[in-house]
This record gives C-alpha cells, structure tokens and sequence, in this order.
C-alpha cells in the first residue's frame, strides 16, 4: 500500500526495532504508522493472533519469523523472543515486532521494552486498537456511556505463561463497574461466581466475542450467571473477550440501524 506523501512518517533505520498493536485482526483497523512499519521491515517477528490479512501488507521479500504464543500449547519463551528481537536488530535489520490488539496491553510487550533498552537497542512503540475496546465497539457496546458507567475494567482471565488466575476478582465484583474480560475463556466459571461472590447480580448482561473482525467471528450474548453454560453449549472460544456489565445490554438499542462492519 502507498504511503507516499502521508506526512511525517518516520525512518524505519536499520537495527531499530518497532514493537507496533496489529489491531484486533481487519487490515482496515491497522494504525497508518503500523502500516508504515509493516510495508518497510525487513523482518516481521510476529504472533500467532495477528491475521493473515495484515501479514499480506508485506514487502514481498520480507522475512516472517512467528514466535506465536497460544494457551495451553508448547509456545517459544519470552526470553527467546527478546533474544530474537536483539539478534535480528544486531545484524542490521529493521524489525517489526508485531503483536495482536496494543503492544502494551496483555502483550508481553514491556517486557520487550526493557529487553532491547537493556541490549541498548533503539525501539518505537505503535500502539494498537486493542481487542477488547475495538470488539465491543464493533459489536454495538461501548466501553462507556453517560447512564451505565464511570470507569470500565480491562483485566486478564488467566496470565499467559502460566495460565492461573491472578487478579481478586470479588473486589472487581464489588467495584460494580463493566469489565471486559482477556483470555477469560479457562476460568470462565469461577470468574462469573468470584464476581457475584463480590456483589454482581446474576442477571447482569455478558456478551462474549470471539475472534472480532475476523472471517470466524462470533458473538454470543448471555448473562453473568449463565455465562459458562452459554460458552460451553454454543462452542465460543479463544481468542475472545467477554463484556460484563449494563454496557453489554445496550447493543440492542443499536441494532436498528447501525451499519455492520464489514
Ligand atoms: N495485546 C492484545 C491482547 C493479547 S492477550 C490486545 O490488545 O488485544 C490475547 C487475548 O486477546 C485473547 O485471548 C483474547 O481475549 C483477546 N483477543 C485478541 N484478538 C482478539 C479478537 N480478534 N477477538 C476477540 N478477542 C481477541
């Protein structure tokens, strides 16, 4: 894609390293300087979650090293990543970190910040639409509106290396604020109880979203206390969100004519 003439988009020198957001998968939400950096890598070190679609952006003999972290299956350590990013940036070449949704929400990608600041390598970040606010948005919900909600919550079901739970989610509960949900799907069930331990009715709307603006996607509306039986009877799985919370009752308001996006 030509981006010649867009102003002030920045060098892509040599050995620097570019930890950019892909978006939440449709090429369309992709930022300009993402775009940018894809169409000028030399090497493109990116994650199983980033869509086909936005790999095509590439320069033809760009270089794809997957380093694809995906629950429960085998998947490289962040060290070796890191090791990756700082080897591939020695050796002079320019290379785009790319990471699902923002490089700096449950990505990992802080960790790569400090990798590369330590290895003294000089880095950009480029955010990204991540999934959880760009797939509510999508599906007609908003993070907030005037009569539902003060603040939102964006908190991780699991932590990706190794898989348990880490956050009090009956303080969450107690909060009595929207939460959008991170690779909530394994802890689903005691998610939905701790949250009503803490104070969330049962009948509080949840919608849960797999794999926004995709080809798959999928959305399966339910309620906090029907939220894993309606999982595990329509099939709904990773990568999704799930939106807790009056802001995931409002979509219906919209549905009228609001305009799908594809
Ligand atoms: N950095 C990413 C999140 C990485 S954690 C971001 O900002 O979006 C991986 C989790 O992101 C998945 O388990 C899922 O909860 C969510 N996710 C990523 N892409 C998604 C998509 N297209 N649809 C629904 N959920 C998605």
């Amino acid at each position: 894609m030509n981006l010649d003439g867009f102003p002030d988009l920045p060098d892509f020198p040599a050995g620097e390293v570019w930890l950019a957001g892909a978006g939440p998968g449709d090429p369309r939400l992709l930022t300009v300087l993402a775009l940018h950096g894809i169409s000028k890598a030399d090497d493109i070190v990116h994650d199983a979650l980033v869509d086909s679609r936005v790999l095509k952006l590439a320069r033809a003999d760009a270089h794809f090293i997957k380093v694809g972290k995906r629950g429960g299956r085998p998947s490289p350590q962040q060290r070796d990543i890191n090791e990756t990013l700082i080897e591939r940036a020695r050796l002079g070449r320019r290379v785009l970190r790319l990471k699902g949704g923002d490089p700096f929400v449950f990505g990992r990608g802080w960790d790569e910040a400090i990798a590369l600041v330590k290895a003294g390598i000089r880095f950009r970040v480029i955010p990204g639409l991540t999934s959880g606010l760009a797939g509510a948005a999508l599906a007609g919900i908003p993070a907030t509106s005037r009569d539902t909600n003060h603040a939102v919550v964006l908190a991780a079901g699991h932590r990706a290396e190794d898989g348990r739970s880490a956050g009090d989610w009956e303080a969450l509960g107690r909060l009595g604020q929207p939460l959008i949900l991170y690779m909530p799907m394994a802890q689903l069930a005691d998610i939905a109880a701790s949250l009503q331990r803490g104070g969330l009715a049962a009948t509080t709307p949840a919608a849960m979203i797999q794999s926004a603006t995709t080809g798959n996607e999928r959305l399966v509306e339910s309620t906090l206390g029907t939220l894993a039986d309606d999982a595990a009877k329509s099939g709904i799985g990773s990568p999704a969100i799930v939106v807790i919370g009056a802001i995931a009752g409002l979509r219906k308001e919209l549905l009228a004519s609001m305009v799908g996006w594809q």
